[in-house]
């Protein structure tokens, strides 16, 4: 019954990008064993748990993570580039929305100060690392060289963002230390108000209001839509409850393969996320299944 159904769910998620987020999901599901489903928001959040060790070794040493940045922002640049040439002239001035962290900016030092010092993440620890961890963030790879390029086109870079909004002199802080350009930032930044929603819809309208909007850029599937936003379960939930939930967000996304590659560009980040919310207690339950068995011998 359950690896029917763990069958099924497979065959949904076996194509395209896909597969790649699932690879993901399981490769944290298996490292954050017992880290619950505590988990993240849209900022550097993340349950972290003392087993995200390989995710993050993934994400701050692996060559692989960083070709695959590389590859989707250069992909989102060319996009950008084709979407011009195609665009009606309209008054407003054509823009690109990027979430912030792990899309323009690398705070895995944050990943592994939690790591360090067995520390699981808290909305507190992270606002300190907001206001203390300026000089500590770094770039993606492949973020630099798109808002450059979006630049040179006469594009606005818009950060949108759920660090928290008392704290913009410090995210201004940090964009200027990595290098990036702050002119006229007050109008390109959009945070999170103090006791407001991690829903980033409104502030999309917003940007959509004041800019022409042509791309999404993020790391969190709720850097797109709400549509993704992964249901709620209780804790009494069953592993069937999960899988559920868990096949119900892939075919949100599914339903939105005309968007991937075309108007929203997602990059990978396998530290935390609102997918671990539909990881279960143990994450084991929900591995793929094989139909191999172990032999005498070891074989
Ligand atoms: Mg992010």
């Amino acid at each position: 019954m359950f690896g029917a159904r763990m069958r099924e769910v497979w065959t949904r998620v076996s194509g395209g990008v896909l597969t790649t987020l699932f690879s993901i999901v399981l490769l944290t599901a298996v490292a954050s064993a017992g880290s619950g489903a505590e988990v993240a928001e849209e900022t550097a959040a993340g349950s972290q748990g003392l087993g995200t060790l390989s995710a993050n070794v993934y994400a701050q040493t692996s060559a692989e993570h960083r070709a695959c940045c590389y590859g989707i922002f250069a992909a989102a640049g060319w996009r950008l580039e084709e979407m011009l040439e195609d665009a009606e002239p309209v008054p407003a001035r054509p823009a690109v929305v990027m979430d912030l962290d792990e899309t323009v900016l690398d705070n895995s030092s944050f990943q592994a100060f939690l790591y360090r010092n067995g520390l699981v993440y808290t909305p507190e620890l992270w606002e300190r690392f907001e206001r203390e961890g300026v000089r500590e963030v770094g770039l993606v790879a492949g973020a630099e060289s798109f808002i450059r390029k979006a630049e040179s086109l006469g594009v606005a870079v818009v950060y949108l963002s759920n660090r928290n909004e008392g704290n913009a002199a410090r995210t201004v802080a940090a964009l200027a230390h990595v290098g990036l350009d702050t002119t006229l930032i007050a109008e390109r930044l959009f945070l999170k108000p103090q006791g407001g929603s991690s829903d980033k819809s409104r502030r999309r309208d917003a940007a959509s209001a004041r800019y022409n909007v042509l791309m999404y850029l993020g790391d969190n599937l709720r850097d797109f839509s709400e549509v993704f936003a992964p249901q709620r379960l209780p804790d009494s939930a069953t592993t069937d409850d999960y899988l559920k939930a868990m096949q119900a967000r892939t075919a949100s996304v599914d339903d939105a393969t005309c968007h991937w590659g075309v108007d929203w560009f997602l990059i990978p980040n396998p530290m935390y996320g609102e997918w671990e919310k539909l990881v279960p207690p143990n994450p084991a339950d929900i591995l793929r299944p094989s139909g191999m068995e172990v032999r005498t011998g070891g074989e």
